[in-house]
């Protein structure tokens, strides 16, 4: 599952540069499939969404960090555990219930997103 910031974020910024996937971006920031990543274009996502990997996206929280939840791999295929977790002085973020994904999906998206 991916992981997600709950409104108990402090907005102290430690954990965006730490995330592998560019997955984390401030509040009321607008994020893009493309940022830290190796897609371009029109892609369809190992879940069958078709995106546009340039497309501005709007912002997810306008008052704290959030987490893309389609970038997010848990850090699976980079570290053996989240990043932003492990530094996160308030320990807000959380496994995101409604965002449930296997081992296999979150690797498989980590080499979509960054294929060799
Ligand atoms: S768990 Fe890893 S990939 Fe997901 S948002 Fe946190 S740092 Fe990024
Ligand atoms: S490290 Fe925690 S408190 Fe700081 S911005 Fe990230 S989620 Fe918010």
């Amino acid at each position: 599952m991916a992981i997600i910031i709950t409104d108990e974020c402090i907005n102290c910024g430690a954990c965006e540069p730490e995330c592998p996937n560019t997955a984390i971006y401030e509040g009321a920031d607008d994020w893009r499939y493309k940022d830290g990543t190796s897609l371009d274009g029109s892609v369809v996502l190992p879940d069958g969404k078709q995106v546009n990997a340039d497309e501005v996206q709007k912002p997810i929280s306008d008052e704290f960090y959030y987490i893309a939840p389609d970038k997010c791999t848990e850090c699976k295929g980079f570290h053996d555990e989240p990043q932003c977790a492990a530094v996160c002085p308030v320990d807000c973020c959380v496994p995101d219930e409604d965002h449930l994904e296997t081992e296999e999906t979150l690797l498989a998206k980590q080499r979509f997103m960054h294929p060799e």
